[in-house]
């Protein structure tokens, strides 16, 4: 065997025993590694100690023996590398530092109106290592920072093709990220959201992810794999008729979900925050419990259809998800009544990171860049 296959091989080698032991979610043993991948236990011990030597991994303490030394639980050391997520919206700057596991190490929201301006760019910039410096992120450490926000991105072109809430069109993406010194990607804010939601569920799951926010969108995953459509345009939940001839929509039709279920209905509407609104609901306030009642009622329309269209688990995520909870055997209850084929609407999960979904979701490209990497 020549020496350039003999050292891809070994590189192969170590980008499997890599792989393999990030792709389970519990330390392992290098019996248990050697026997999945069929490989010799010298030959796992040499990767384990080259990944080890890098500080890729961790032992994180022994399992119990059947009889001789203990094996050694090893584990991916998550913190050697993290990753920002920023999701720029009309108020504010949300942002999120994960680590290897995608575990949530800090976040923070500052408000900050959007504005198409250096200002608001250079702005970014300088709240970005504020946020790194106060949680101690070592820059070295960082593999870079991704950026969400509420608009169509075109990845080939690099450009952001139109944002309806920040009021941008045909906006060149290295403008928003050019007083950020460290790697940069952007991405649909939903997009994102869902990338976060099936991060670690990738294996042949069907599922939709609803962002509800000011806009309203998602993202579908068939059979592990993200369903575009034929011109990216698929998940766009939003615009989709719940009420014919009904409220104007910002897309120009009528009707569409959106124009019911953006959370400017029960904020910006009512001249008041979604905080507002919520401690208002919950301290009795008849009108915005009528407001409430009409909100619920057309979401539950909407996610009903996309269950009916689809047939899969839906994980409802954006910024309304953080006050769902004591509401959401409401929106269930609901769901049963609407559907003639099930009494059960537990196929309805809310998001696992809360409101954090897109920042996390859009940090998770560096993270999976760096996996593959090894
Ligand atoms: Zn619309």
């Amino acid at each position: 065997m020549s020496t350039y296959n003999t050292a891809e091989l070994r590189r192969q080698n170590r980008s499997r025993v890599f792989q393999y032991i990030f792709a389970s979610q519990t330390p392992v043993t290098k019996q248990d590694i050697a026997h999945s991948l069929s490989l010799s236990l010298p030959t796992v011990g040499q990767n384990l100690k080259e990944l080890q030597e890098c500080g890729l991994l961790e032992t994180q303490g022994t399992f119990n023996s059947t009889g001789g030394r203990k094996p050694r639980a090893i584990g991916i050391a998550a913190g050697i590398r993290c990753a920002v997520g920023i999701m720029i919206s009309v108020y504010h700057i949300h942002m999120v530092c994960i680590d290897l596991r995608a575990n949530l190490l800090c976040q923070t929201s500052i408000i900050c109106d959007f504005t198409d301006s250096d200002e608001y760019f250079h702005n970014m910039a300088t709240e970005l290592e504020h946020f790194l410096d106060e949680n101690h992120i070592d820059r070295a450490h960082l593999l870079g920072v991704g950026v969400a926000l509420p608009g169509i991105v075109d990845e080939d072109r690099n450009v952001v093709v139109l944002s309806r809430f920040v009021e941008i069109r045909e906006f060149p993406v290295d403008r928003l990220t050019q007083y950020i010194p460290y790697p940069c990607f952007i991405e649909n804010d939903a997009n994102a959201g869902g990338i976060a939601e099936w991060w670690n569920h990738k294996d042949h799951e069907n599922m939709v992810y609803l962002s509800v926010q000011r806009g309203v969108g998602g993202a579908v995953l068939l059979d592990g794999v993200r369903y575009m459509g034929h011109h990216h345009h698929s998940g766009e939940f939003g615009h989709m008729c719940i009420v014919p001839n009904g409220e104007k929509c910002l897309c120009g039709m009528h009707g569409c979900l959106e124009a019911y279920c953006s959370t400017a209905r029960i904020s910006t509407d009512l001249g008041i925050t979604r905080e507002e609104f919520f401690a208002g609901l919950e301290a009795g306030n008849p009108e915005y419990q009528k407001r409430w009642d009409k909100y619920l009622y057309h979401l539950a329309i909407g996610i009903n259809n996309i269950r009916m269209v689809l047939d899969c688990n839906i994980v409802l995520g954006g910024v309304l998800v953080q006050f769902m909870e004591p509401y959401l055997r409401d929106l269930q209850a609901r769901l049963c009544a609407i559907n003639p084929f099930q009494c059960s609407s537990s196929y309805l999960k809310l998001s696992r990171y809360r409101s954090w979904s897109t920042c996390v979701g859009v940090a998770l490209h560096f993270i999976s860049e760096f996996i593959d990497s090894v």
